[in-house]
């Protein structure tokens, strides 16, 4: 991928972010629009679209994103009172970046897990 996508070019540089913690093969930053008072995102650097095309792919990598997930949830302090992680995919999942990237969001109760049922 590259220029064409905004999280490579985050991973580039090229793009500021507030970085919370790095890897040799995953990013974590804060998304910048939070819906959670902790909202932040974990990418593998490495380009993948989607958490289904790099699970098939690299599986290890997709562990990489979790155990970072894991360690951002235990700095912000998550660990008590819990947190969601989420990867939407795809048009169903509201997806709107297509670099793979998981949602870590906690500090209060999130609510419900999706805003509306299947009317
Ligand atoms: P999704 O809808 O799952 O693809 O989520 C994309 C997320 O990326 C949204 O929560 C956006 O607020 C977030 N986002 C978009 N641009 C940036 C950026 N430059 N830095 C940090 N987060 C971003």
């Amino acid at each position: 991928m590259g220029s064409d996508c905004l999280f490579c070019r985050i991973v580039a540089g090229e793009i500021p972010a507030t970085v919370v913690r790095e890897t040799d093969t995953t990013l974590a930053f804060r998304d910048i629009d939070p819906k959670a008072p902790v909202h932040v995102l974990v990418i593998p650097k490495e380009h993948y679209a989607d958490v289904a095309t790099l699970a098939q792919g690299d599986p290890a990598l997709a562990a990489d994103v979790l155990a970072t997930s894991a360690a951002v949830a235990e700095d912000e302090g998550l660990l008590g009172d819990g947190f969601r992680l989420m990867f939407n995919t795809g048009v169903y999942g509201g997806q709107e970046v297509f670099h793979v990237h998981a949602h870590l969001l906690g500090g209060a109760p999130l609510g419900p897990m999706l805003a509306r049922g299947l009317a």
